[in-house]
This record gives C-alpha cells, structure tokens and sequence, in this order.
C-alpha cells in the first residue's frame, strides 16, 4: 500500500494548503533528508532513554536553554510544562496528579490569549485563572491574579493572539513573585530567532511545534528550559517506576526523535532569506492576476500578525461580486479543493504560502481570478 495516490486508494482527498501549518490540513511536509533519517533510524534498536537525553540536548541548543526534551507537538509540550510546573521533581507528586492536593496548581493566563491548545495545561490537574480583559491587560492585574497557589503564569505567542502584556513584562511580574512563565511559542518560528528569543528574555520554559515551521514530523515538538523543570517534565513522561508519567499517552518513537533532530539541523541551516523570497514571489504571482479588478484591494502583508509573507484582498465599499465566505466556500469545493487562510482583521481574503508548492500559486491565482470575475 504505497505510491503516488495512496491518499486516492483511500478515498482521501489532495488539497492545496493555503491556511498555513495547521494540524488539520496535515501541518507541514518533511524534507527528503528527515524521511531518509527516519528510515535508518527505524532499522535498528537502542537505549530509549539515552536516544531521548541526545534528542534533548539537541533541542536545549536549538533553544539557548539549559535542558530540553522532544516532545509529541506543542500540545504535549504545554502538558508537559504544566505537569513540571506542578511537581517539580517530587516522585511521589508526579504518582499523585492529577489529584493535585497538596500543591500549586492554578496558572495564571491572559483572558485574550484563551486559546484552544490550553486546555493541554488543566489534564495534570492544572486549574486556569483567568486575568485581564477580553483584549487587553495591566501590570498589576497580572500581579493581583498572582497567588499562593499559582504554579506558573501561561504566555502564548501566536500570530493570531494579542499580547496584552509583553513577554518581558509577564516575565518581570512572574520572576517578582517567584513564580515561573511557560511560553506556548508552537508556530513562532521561521524566523529562526525566534526559538530562542523567551530564553533570552528570562522564560523558564517553552514549546514550539515540531510539524510547523520547522518541518519535522507531525507528532514532534521541542520543549525546552530550565534544567530542573525539563527533569520535571521527563519525569512526568517516564519517571521509572511503578507508575509511568501523565505525558505517556504522548509519546514519542525513535523515528520522531531522529526525524526532529534532523529537521532542526536542517531548519537551523536553511537559507531563511530565500525562503521568504520564495514566498513574496508566489505573492506577486496572486497579485498580478488580480490587479485591476473594480473593489477590490489587493496588497501583500508580511507582519507578525501573519504567517510569512501573504497577498491579502479586502474588498471595498464599491465591491460587487461574491462576499469573502462566499469565495472561500468556492475555492474549498473547487478540483484541486483550496483552502486558504481564515481573515485575521475582518472579512479579507488571506493566501498564506507558507505551505503553498511550486506551481500551486499559479492554480491559486487563476482560480481566485475566475470566481472574483465571474
Ligand atoms: C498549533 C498550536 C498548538 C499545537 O501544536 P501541536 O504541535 O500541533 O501539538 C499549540 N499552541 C498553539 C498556539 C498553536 O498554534
């Protein structure tokens, strides 16, 4: 059961990814030398946890942290946090959750960056305290959410989170308090600096994706830190005795290991310029086809609150064909379905080509020109 249409003998529809690295439209796709890498490595046995101590490694360096562990995406990386940040290294608190009796385990989060991954910090037990307003924060907001049993206070950078407060003025906050900030970074990165930016700043801990940016397996994530938090985390994976951690659920192979490991030697490696170059060019490619059409506005964006470069169409005042759910809907029931980014602002059309492979720009722009003119 391989070759070039597995997916069709499935019955499982191809898509052209236009949304960006999300999980479901199959996040990212691996380099041939992180597929040949996982070949070799599926071929032989080894010593699991001196593989997840030299994967570990690997990901402190990539982060400029002091420890780190390969994790099952950053999903698992926020369990993984929110577990270290509960027991610390106490074996007997690492058996006991989720019962949390007897220890911190509230985390303070921004109620502007409530996300769907969060709910990863409350299956150790964890109890999310809300503060801030819908959109925004003040410093002594986040000091007075800070209490007794405060475990740790959440930050999540995401391209499309606010940030109530800055990193630096959460972890300023946080460290006053003695009381340390784990950083959900998991599609922070390209651009590179990025991964080790929250150690730089002061963070005890961070997660990145695997699959996204940096184009390793889809089950993999970077977790990194303080050392005495990722030995936290590894035992709440694997403690070696009688019970096995909360995170075992969420474990990961040897291949994802090595897979991992090989795409962040490669991503670290990368020509990021000429990536992003590549991208602006599939840009204009949208662009071009649809300059001139009456209403609309067709504009390339590349800011933080965009994954890479994007041609964005907003459609104005005077604008008369169909509305932008409209379009998408056509795009996602088109041969090849497209699917292209959620808005981000209001209502606009987003191309992310994050994703996007050769020659699939050309089928965006013309099928974008088509319904946009029909
Ligand atoms: C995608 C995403 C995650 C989940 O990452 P996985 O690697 O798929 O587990 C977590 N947090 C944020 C902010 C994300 O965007």
């Amino acid at each position: 059961m391989n070759g070039p249409d597995i997916y069709d003998r499935l019955g499982v529809t191809k898509v052209i990814n236009a949304r960006s690295w999300v999980t479901a439209l199959g996040g990212s796709i691996m380099r041939p030398e992180v597929f040949a890498a996982m070949e070799e490595a599926g071929q032989h046995f080894i010593d699991m946890d001196e593989l997840m101590a030299a994967g570990g490694k690997v990901v402190a360096r990539a982060c400029g942290a002091e420890a780190g562990m390969v994790c099952a995406g950053a999903a698992a990386g926020n369990l993984l946090m929110a577990a270290a940040a509960i027991t610390g290294t106490d074996r007997a608190k690492v058996d006991q959750i989720p019962d949390t009796t007897g220890m911190k385990n509230e985390f303070v989060i921004f109620k502007s960056q409530r996300n769907a991954y969060d709910h990863a910090f409350e299956t150790p037990g964890g109890k999310l305290v809300e503060v801030g307003m819908p959109q925004s924060a003040t410093p002594y907001q986040l000091e007075a959410a800070i209490g007794e049993n405060t475990a740790a206070v959440i930050y999540t950078l995401a391209p499309f989170l606010p940030r109530p407060l800055t990193l630096e003025e959460t972890i300023e906050i946080g460290h006053a308090a003695d009381v340390p900030v784990l950083v959900d970074a998991s599609a922070e990165v390209p651009p590179a600096d990025n991964l080790t930016k929250p150690m730089r700043l002061g963070a005890d801990m961070v997660t990145y994706s695997g699959g996204k940016g940096i184009c390793g397996p889809q089950n993999s994530g970077l977790l990194a830190g303080r050392a005495d938090l990722i030995e936290a985390a590894f035992l709440n994976y694997l403690p070696g005795g009688p019970r096995v951690g909360i995170a075992r659920p969420a474990k990961v192979s040897k291949e994802t290991i090595i897979g991992l490991v090989t795409a962040i030697e490669l991503f670290l490696d990368s020509d990021q310029e000429s990536i992003w170059a590549g991208w602006r060019q599939k840009c204009d490619v949208v662009v071009d086809r649809l300059r001139g059409i009456p209403g609309l506005r067709v504009v390339i964006e590349e800011n933080e609150n965009r994954q890479g470069p994007q041609p964005v169409i907003y459609m104005e005042s005077e604008w008369s064909g169909p509305p932008a759910a409209e379009v998408r809907k056509q795009l996602a029931e088109g041969d090849p379905p497209i699917m292209i980014g959620s808005g981000g602002y209001g209502d606009e059309l987003n191309v992310v080509m994050v994703n996007v492979r050769p020659g699939e720009d050309k089928i965006i722009a013309d099928r974008l020109h088509e319904i946009l003119t029909s």
